[in-house]
């Protein structure tokens, strides 16, 4: 029997002016933030309200360890980047030359349009004044995480950074000291050892040693993201970027050991991940189903992967032709969206909504994950659809700033004045007047 279900669109077809919406035939994750919401609103409160202690009471009860100090100190940070393995530093350092590249490309100048004579607007780009970054650490110590948290913020201009994540039992409640030792590389020097929705409340709170920030970003579990969802408001977030997924759009040109393993590859991060493929071909959705079987035994977290594979967010959705299957991946909005049909890169091209497009047999999921110069921090359960990966813009705020002379106004002054009068706000127009009435003399 095969471990992942099949679904079949084939026959659905389009038969009037309104295309398809296909939203509701995807599989999608069992998981509802709405009901994390009662047990995550408590632990946000708690935090609130009774600060430092909340936060060790619930590392305690969730991540199995009490933690009295918890910020990390400077020596800690210093011994863990002494002692990091040279191999695991050189893929850290190359990941960290590939990101720096990209982000330095995505730096926006201002945008400054002369309207007239005396009438300017600029749209201005400000960084983010304090950040707080957060990088998962419950299944696993997802250390490229800080990369791809910290190097746009910092490309990006912030000054402030403060990063968190979940205490480790192992190591005695410290975070994993790979974590530690990237934070290091990269000169992040404020680092709590706070997990889950805790952390995100301590961040939009300021609790203890860690002062409140302006803006979270980060991924994390449904904790972690319903927290963020709360949240939002009394910080800004990034997007919603929780369970992870992946979708690969497939023909019979695909190679079914390759698709399988990418699809292993996400459904390896949490038994709530999701591994969709929408294919026009039944011999490659056979050919996968025999691959899973042989290669999910060989990895390590099967138990993981199976679950993940097995559950309702997954499965293997086949369609008439990759005209349908574009339809069908639109509309799953995929976290990742791997394309592997013939002419790959002109099919990646009509795609609208994913988090990001990894383009052909040799751009697997994985590559993103860590040393493409891409980011891995995306939106997730259909988020796509509205929402972007972190990236410099993330941390970027901008300003309209608007700069008139006296002849600038003047020459827009009556349609000021007539539309303030069309809205019934006559004091708007005043504003205006005022400044040419009789008696103003000119600067
Ligand atoms: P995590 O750090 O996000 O969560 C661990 C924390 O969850 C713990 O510290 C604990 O405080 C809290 N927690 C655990 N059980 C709880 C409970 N019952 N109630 C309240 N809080 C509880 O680490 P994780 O669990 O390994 O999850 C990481 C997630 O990040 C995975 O789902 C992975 O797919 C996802 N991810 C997403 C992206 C993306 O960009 N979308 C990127 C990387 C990873």
């Amino acid at each position: 029997m095969s471990l992942i279900r099949r679904i079949d669109l084939r026959d659905v077809v389009d038969t009037g002016a309104e295309p398809v919406d296909y939203r509701a035939a995807v599989p999608r994750a069992d998981f509802d933030i709405e009901a994390a919401v009662p047990a995550v609103h408590a632990i946000c409160e708690d935090v609130r309200t009774r600060g430092i202690e909340a936060i060790q009471e619930l590392g305690e009860r969730f991540d199995g360890v009490r933690v009295e100090d918890i910020r990390v100190s400077p020596e800690a940070l210093k011994t863990a980047l002494d002692e990091l393995d040279p191999a695991i530093r050189a893929g850290l350092e190359e990941s960290i030359r590939r990101l720096r590249a990209t982000c330095a490309n995505e730096l926006e100048a201002d945008a400054v349009t002369d309207l007239g004579p005396g009438a300017r607007v600029t749209h201005r780009k400000v960084p983010v004044g304090r950040v707080g970054l957060y990088v998962p650490g419950g299944l696993a110590p997802l250390v490229s995480s800080v990369l791809m948290n910290v190097v746009p913020a910092q490309i990006a201009g912030v000054t402030s950074i403060a990063l968190a994540s979940p205490p480790q039992k192992e190591f005695g409640g410290a975070v994993h000291p790979t974590i530690l030792a990237a934070c290091a590389l990269l000169g992040v020097e404020e680092v709590y050892a706070v997990g889950g929705a805790q952390a995100i409340a301590m961040f939009a709170y300021g609790v203890g040693p860690c002062r409140k920030v302006d803006l979270v970003t980060g991924p994390g579990n449904i904790y972690v993201v319903t927290a963020k969802r709360l949240l939002k408001g009394q910080i800004g977030i990034d997007s919603e970027a929780g369970p992870t997924e992946i979708a690969i759009l497939a023909d019979e040109t695909a190679d079914a050991a390759y698709v399988a393993a990418d699809l292993i590859s996400q459904a390896e991060h949490d038994p709530l991940a999701a591994a969709v493929l929408v294919t026009t071909s039944e011999a490659l959705a056979d050919d996968v189903d025999a691959e899973l079987d042989k290669q999910v035994s060989a990895t390590k977290h099967v138990e993981r992967i199976r679950t993940s594979l097995s559950g309702q967010q997954s499965g293997i959705v086949f369609v008439r032709d990759v005209e349908q299957g574009l339809a069908v991946v639109d509309a799953y909005a995929a976290e990742h969206l791997e394309i592997h049909t013939a002419d790959a890169s002109a099919v990646a091209a009509r795609v609208r909504n994913a988090g990001a497009i990894f383009v052909g047999p040799y751009a697997p999921v994985s590559l993103g994950d860590y040393c493409a110069g891409s980011n891995h921090v995306l939106p997730t359960a259909g988020c796509a659809c509205h929402s972007s990966g972190l990236s410099v813009r993330a941390f970027t705020k901008s300003i309209h700033v608007v700069d008139y002379s006296r002849d600038g106004l003047e020459a827009v002054a009556d349609h000021v004045v007539t539309l303030a009068h069309a809205e019934d706000l006559p004091g708007h127009g005043a504003a205006v007047s005022v400044r040419f009435s009789a008696d103003e003399s000119a600067p």
